[in-house]
């Protein structure tokens, strides 16, 4: 791998694994800009980067959950579960505000947890997206609620967030969904296919945490020269998908290159880079509302189950796989909501799938590997 690589991974690697060291010390070098730390995923970032904060996204990981089952029950997906642990244990005082989106009833209620229980530390708020993404009315909500977002922090932190600067803001936020795409596209390229799905989880995570001035150099020297040919990949390629807000450990998405698939498509941190590019000329909020209600389908955030499986069915061809894996985090009520519709649909397509679910933490079954393994064989005639 180039040096250009190396030097990204080791980055990314350093970030991920002490996030709230690199926030210090972003902090450090900016006196007196504050950390906004936001719930996975769909909250714009843009309005944080437009009073000159830094956003920080909250993936949670691996944590002894205790103090939480205090406030939660143990039938909660484990980010909540992880979050609200690191959140107790003062993990997060280095951030100056938590927003949340209400992407689930779990998510709703690990918001008014936080806010009744730390908003001493930092302000908790909830950016409240519209349900339906589908009337005209949903833009116009939504721009409105932006701008109350805006003001909430304005009065918190006593400063002003022009028009203009929510312009510029708009502009790094299309930069660093920008880089998002062009890396998940050099991942196809021959020296990118290289890249096992934990080395990419690491990069594209890494960017919800760094600050975009910061993240995006390192991606566009990376793929200035991007190789055109496809890569003859080694594995069977399938696509992944459902990942909502969740990840899996390190140790579990490892398993798939050892198990002899290749993934070639996921829905990695989609929540940040679904949206479009948002236009920056003009009213801010509602070119931000705009955006939003444009993004690609996803459990979280969709028009409806159609385009979702339209979606998924155009991706697994643009990739060319062989099969797809529904990777479903335990308790996620939107992800079980939408798997069996998508299951039902890519089987009248005649793509062979398998499902599996996973929480957050190490801990791998034998019985993953042999069911991952076993598809993979199935997958070699096809
Ligand atoms: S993993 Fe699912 S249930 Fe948990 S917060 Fe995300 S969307 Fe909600």
């Amino acid at each position: 791998m180039s040096q250009d690589y190396c030097q990204l991974l080791e980055v990314c690697r350093d970030v991920t694994s002490r996030p709230m060291v690199y926030v210090s010390d972003w902090k450090r070098r900016n006196p007196g800009g504050k950390a906004v730390g936001f719930f996975p995923t769909h909250v714009p970032t843009e309005i944080v980067y437009a009073m000159g904060g830094l956003p920080v996204g909250l993936w949670g990981g691996d944590i002894v959950v205790d103090n939480a089952y205090a406030h939660i029950q143990q039938f909660t997906c484990s980010i909540v579960r992880s979050t609200t642990e690191y959140a107790l244990a003062g993990s997060y005082d280095i951030l100056d505000a938590v927003l949340f989106p209400p992407i689930c009833d779990s998510a709703k209620l690990v918001a008014s947890i936080w806010q009744l229980n730390l908003s001493n530390k930092f302000l908790v708020d909830m950016v409240n997206l519209p349900e339906r993404l589908d009337s005209p009315a949903s833009i116009a909500y939504l721009a409105d609620e932006l701008r109350r977002v805006t003001g909430a922090l304005e009065q918190r932190f006593d400063v002003m967030v022009s028009e203009d600067a929510l312009r510029g803001a708009i502009i790094s936020g299309n930069r660093l969904r920008a880089a998002y795409e062009s890396f998940c596209a050099w991942r196809l390229t021959k020296i990118g296919a290289a890249v096992t799905l934990v080395e990419a989880s690491t990069i594209l995570r890494a960017g919800t945490i760094m600050h975009c001035d910061d993240y995006c150099p390192l991606i566009e020297k990376l793929v200035r020269n991007v190789n055109e040919h496809q890569n003859t990949f080694g594995g069977v390629p399938v696509v992944v998908t459902g990942l909502a807000c969740q990840l899996p450990h390190a140790d579990f998405l490892a398993l798939f290159e050892t198990t002899g698939l290749r993934v070639l498509e996921d829905d990695l941190f989609l929540g940040v880079r679904a949206a479009p590019a948002v236009i920056s000329d003009g009213d801010p909020y509602m070119n931000l509302a705009q955006g939003f209600v444009k993004s690609k389908p996803m459990a979280t955030r969709h028009h409806g189950l159609i385009k979702r499986h339209e979606l998924l069915l155009e991706r697994i061809r643009h990739v060319k796989a062989k099969g797809v894996i529904f990777l479903v985090p335990k308790f996620c009520e939107p992800e079980w909501f939408d798997l069996r519709y998508l299951q039902a649909e890519t089987k009248k397509a005649s793509i062979p799938s398998l499902v599996i679910d996973f929480e957050e933490g190490p801990g791998i079954s034998g019985q993953v590997q042999t069911r991952l393994e076993a598809f993979a064989e199935t997958l070699v005639g096809q």
